[in-house]
């Protein structure tokens, strides 16, 4: 249910509260396509900023601030846009094959409120609008996205393009203790509405699902039909996995919040940062099924890109030409015998 009058306000407010203690800072870098490890689903990555400011307790990606000699905390409150992302990114599509599949957003939301100022994102989809042949896939938990849609179906034309909305939970108040600076699911769900009705490819994830929190066949359930009603084609999900730096701020959060599942995870996340394949098994199973359900796909469906057909026309119609007089001619024959 939408928000409304002193309630919205406050929810405002909060955001204006949180973003005082932020700081901006703008960062070179010497590459912007980072090849991504074998048995990955994408061969390279993007990611416009260092740090977000969405801060969610669960975010695996604060190593990146660590690499930084930075406290996981200041993940979330020293964000750095890169610098000339888009000449970069022109510069390094030039030299990787046309069909490898990119994803921009794996350890940075590109559509935090950082984007608002430095357009960093905007800048990279500029240059994949004049690209043809690409395969791009952007994640993201922010309805900033579709202030793009000029763009994004700009690069669907020439390009086979994915857009994964995250929603962990549709519960508002959960969503705001787990991801205190990301838009509420509400918000995120009329994102999908919209990039649905522009026509593009577009998927919700709950992810990372967790156990006792997020994970029950009616919560999921719920997320997957109103995906769906949304317009979403593909639902997925994988469980929560803690690196030590995430365990740094996630199992405190557990203990204030949940702190009878606490031990539980202490003592699951001490001896490993994945949870073992029962859960997952389960977990998989459970999502295959609430898929099936409502008629929802694992992973975005292939499409032909418009302009891909006008380019592909000369070699394909002599082959389909050969093609139907071969067949054309067996028939006679046949008839003839
Ligand atoms: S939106 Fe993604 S990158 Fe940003 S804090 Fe949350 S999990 Fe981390």
């Amino acid at each position: 249910m939408a928000l409304v009058g002193i309630a919205r306000l406050a929810s405002e407010s909060e955001l204006l509260e949180a973003k005082s203690r932020v700081q901006y800072f703008e960062i070179p870098s010497r590459s912007i396509l980072n090849r991504t490890k074998p048995n990955m689903p994408f061969e390279w990555t993007i990611n416009p900023y260092r740090g977000c400011e969405f801060g969610c307790k669960y975010c695996y990606a604060r190593y990146t601030h660590e690499f930084m000699e930075m406290g996981v905390q200041e993940f979330e409150e020293k964000i750095y846009a890169k610098q000339a992302a888009a000449q970069l990114l022109r510069r390094e599509l030039a030299r990787i094959p046309r069909r490898d599949s990119i994803a921009l957003g794996t350890a940075t939301d590109p559509y935090q409120p950082a984007e608002r100022r430095f357009g960093r994102t905007r800048s990279i989809l500029e240059v994949f609008a004049r690209e043809r042949g690409r395969r791009l896939g952007i994640t993201t938990k922010s309805d900033l996205l579709v202030r793009d849609l000029d763009l994004l179906c700009e690069i669907a034309r020439g390009n086979m393009l994915s857009i994964n909305m995250t929603i962990t939970t549709l519960d508002e108040k959960l969503a705001r203790l787990m991801e205190p600076r990301a838009p509420r699911p509400e918000l995120r769900l009329s994102a999908v509405r919209r990039i649905s009705e522009a026509g593009l490819t577009v998927g919700v994830f709950p992810n990372p699902v967790m156990p006792l929190i997020t994970d029950s066949e009616a919560q999921l359930g719920r997320l997957a039909k109103a995906a769906r009603d949304a317009g979403a084609q593909y639902f997925g999900g994988g469980p929560l996995f803690l690196m030590p730096c995430a365990q740094k701020v996630f199992l405190p959060f557990l203990e204030e919040h949940f702190p009878k599942l606490a031990p539980h995870y202490c003592s699951q996340f001490e001896k490993s940062p994945y949870l073992g394949r029962d859960y997952k098994e389960q977990l998989r199973a459970r999502i295959e099924k609430i898929r099936d359900r409502y008629g929802l796909t694992s992973s975005p469906t292939e499409y032909r890109p418009e302009l891909w057909q006008e380019e592909e026309q000369p070699t394909l119609f002599p082959l389909h030409n050969e093609a139907v007089s071969d067949q054309q001619s067996a028939i006679s024959e046949k008839a003839a015998r």
